[in-house]
Parts: C-alpha cells; structure tokens; sequence
C-alpha cells in the first residue's frame, strides 16, 4: 500500500494491473442545516496516478464495523445540485439520502466526482444540447461519441473497508449498482429504494432511467403522482445502460 499524506495507509489497496488506490486524508465535523455529519476526504486513483479523484464519505453516528450500513453512492451532479435544474432528481435524492441518515445513524453518503455518468460536465452539457434536439440521454451520448457509462467504484469498496464496514443496505434504485459492487467484493444484504416523484421537466429523464436502464422507479414515472413517504432513501443520478459497461 502507498503512504497516504497524513502518514495512514488505511483504504488503500492496489488491484491486479489497475493499481487502484484510495488514500484517506482526513475527518471533520462539519454543521450543516439537517444537522452535523462526519465527512471524510480521500483521494482515489484507478489507473496508476494518472488521474485523480477525491470521494467524500459524509457520515452520521459510528458505523466502523458495522453490518447492514445503509449506504449510498452519489455521482456529483454540479447541475441539479448546485444550479437548481430540474432535468434530473440527482438533488432531491442526496437530500433524501442526506436526510434518511440522519433519521437513522449510523448511515453513509459517498460522493464521487463523476458528472454525467462519468463523462465531465462539459460533455454532458454537450448531450444536454442534443437532448434539446430530441434524443434520450443515451442516445445523446452514444452521438458524441461518447460511452453510456464510464463510471467506476472502487473508491467505494476501499472507503468501505477502511471503515470497517462489513456490509450494507443499498440505497438505488437500480439494480446493476448492486451487481457492480458485489462484483467488487461488497456484500449488499438489502436495497432501500428512493424515489423522487418526476415533474414537467425530468419526467422524460426519468422515463428513460426506468425505460433504457432497467432502473425501478415505480409510481415516480406514473401517471398519477405517488406520494411520497420519506421512509426511502435513494439514488442514481443517471443510471446505467442495459449494455454493460467496461468496469475497472
Ligand atoms: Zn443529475
């Protein structure tokens, strides 16, 4: 294992030829509206250093060692997030997450910088653009070029491990995020569904989710609006093809 910056080796991990290693930085409290959380900087490369991430694992009450954790991995969504755009539920569902941890700790929300499926968020404007034109979000990319999906997890499996954690309640909607991570060695024990109810603007987004990308959105996608009881948690921002993906 390599030495982190702060002299701690823990989360790291090489991987066959990959050399996959995700090296913990530090902890600190951080206050926020919905009360205080635990976040944990680490910094992940999948491919040997010539590219570098930095996951954040927001944390309430003490989950090291535990067993049936709920967990949920989100894919940053500057859009949604940060702009207020309403073509995807990516917010909604870290605040339900954000907020279903705190009901319940301990709980975790791991944050990785993987815009767009992992494609950056210039290209995922660039889809946004030909979306205008008419194309689903998978079409979109596949006309740039550009793969379905080029995420990757294994900061997730690493960050997991650090803790301790033994194994985890899911919190997806989308059922090839559970097979991807215990391809990795995760054992998932249960998935909590989270659903945020589609309006004008991400009902077509969604639709495809559901349509495209064997995601279980339910009565989200309905015709009639679901309500919507909180006792959910949820995810996936953008989902992932039926096609599989090239996973490192
Ligand atoms: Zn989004």
């Amino acid at each position: 294992m390599e030495p982190s910056l702060n002299g701690n080796s823990s989360g790291s991990r090489r991987d066959g030829d990959s050399f996959v290693s995700t090296q913990f930085v530090a902890e600190s409290l951080i206050p926020t509206a919905s009360g205080k959380y635990r976040v944990r900087a680490y910094r992940h490369s999948y491919d040997g250093g010539r590219t570098c991430s930095e996951p954040t694992c927001i944390i309430t009450g003490r989950p090291e060692g535990g067993e049936g954790v709920p967990v949920r991995v989100h894919d940053a969504c500057f859009t949604s997030e940060v702009l207020g755009s309403l073509k995807c539920d990516c917010a909604d569902q870290f605040r339900l997450a954000q907020r279903y941890i705190q009901e319940h700790p301990p709980g975790i929300l791991i944050y990785l910088q993987q815009e767009g499926r992992g494609i950056g968020l210039a290209n995922k404007i660039a889809a946004y653009a030909l979306q205008e034109e008419g194309l689903d979000t998978v079409d979109a990319n596949r006309a740039l070029g550009l793969p379905d999906d080029c995420r990757e997890y294994t900061s997730v499996r690493n960050i997991l491990a650090d803790l301790g954690v033994r194994s985890i309640r899911l919190m997806t909607n989308n059922p090839r995020k559970i097979a991807v991570l215990e391809e990795l060695g995760l054992v998932v024990v249960e998935r909590l569904p989270c659903l945020v109810q589609a309006q004008e603007h991400s009902l077509g987004y969604l639709t495809t989710k559901q349509n495209r990308m064997s995601h279980i959105m339910g009565a989200a996608v309905a015709d009639e609006p679901a309500e919507l009881d909180g006792s959910f948690c949820f995810w996936d921002h953008d989902g992932e093809p039926l096609q599989p993906s090239p996973m490192t």
